[in-house]
């Protein structure tokens, strides 16, 4: 997509590493000026700095907590003044979280909840509404995951919190479709990132995690599915409009079977 993005406004949430920062790399080599969003400010810098070498006319690094009100809007204050009116927004960031049910504790659900789903919430409600009132169309990508739609006993707490952003961004699409501002829930499974370099199928019984890991290892080998080829996946979404789109074969095969 060269140039296709170009003059247009992306903030990408959760930049700082993994599918965020592939993205915001992707929009920057199509010519978009790329707002990297990370609580890890290094990340996010490194980012930035990759998205002005790789082709962004403009490239800046936020540091922000996606689960923090406050704090998002702020930061929507800011871009608005200083940047402009986001045209492609990623809500992205995100964290794991592994054990079954009875494992997981009030603490954890919380957290895994504030970050996934309120932080979706957070980006939507303020850069949505500023999209939404400069009246000029605009896309909100949301991260979710197959697990949006699969069932897992080691993942009940990640799972329900990416079936919520899942629901809430066909909401939302069903909300903004008469003014031209698109909506995508990404679902990809397995991807070779942080995120999955460091989970441990912790609490479950040592069955289940042999499966899982025998899956991944069956599917895609040593390396993993690369962040990159989700990054073209959240362009594609954006240029052809889709709406819920599974990323990598067992999470296509998966969504046939659930819907
Ligand atoms: P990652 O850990 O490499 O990247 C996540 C980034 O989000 C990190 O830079 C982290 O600092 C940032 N982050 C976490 N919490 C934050 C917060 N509260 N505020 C701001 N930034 C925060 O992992 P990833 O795999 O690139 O994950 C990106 C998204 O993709 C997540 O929403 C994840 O749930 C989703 N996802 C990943 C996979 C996978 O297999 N890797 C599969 C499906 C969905």
């Amino acid at each position: 997509y060269a140039d296709r993005f170009a003059g247009q406004l992306v903030l990408v949430t959760g930049a700082g590493s993994g599918i965020g920062r592939a993205t915001a790399v992707a929009f920057a080599e199509s010519g978009a000026r790329v707002v990297a969003v990370d609580r890890d400010a290094e990340g996010a810098a490194r980012t930035a700095d990759v998205a002005r070498l790789i082709g962004a006319p403009e490239a800046w690094a936020e540091t922000v907590d996606v689960s923090d009100e406050q704090a998002m809007e702020k930061l929507a204050e800011k871009v608005a003044a200083e940047y402009g009116v986001v045209d492609v927004l990623v809500n992205n960031a995100g964290i794991g979280l592994s054990g079954s049910f009875f494992d997981t504790t009030a603490e954890d659900w919380r957290k895994v909840l504030d970050v996934n789903l309120w932080g979706v919430i957070h980006g939507c409600r303020f850069f949505g509404r500023q999209m939404a009132e400069r009246g000029q169309g605009g896309h909100i990508v949301n991260t979710a995951s197959a697990a949006a739609y699969q069932p897992s006993r080691a993942l009940p707490a990640y799972s329900t919190s990416k079936a919520a952003v899942l629901m809430l961004s066909e909401c939302l699409r069903a909300e903004l479709a008469g003014r031209d501002i698109g909506v995508s829930a990404i679902c990809p499974g397995f991807v070779n990132t942080n995120i999955t370099s460091t989970a441990r199928f912790t609490g479950v019984d040592s069955e289940e995690e042999k499966r899982l890991q025998k899956r991944t290892a069956r599917l895609y080998g040593l390396r993993g599915y690369p962040p990159e080829k989700v990054a073209e996946a959240i362009l594609r979404a954006v240029v052809r409009n889709q709406a819920v789109v599974p990323v990598t074969p067992e999470a296509r095969g998966t969504l046939l079977m659930s819907r």
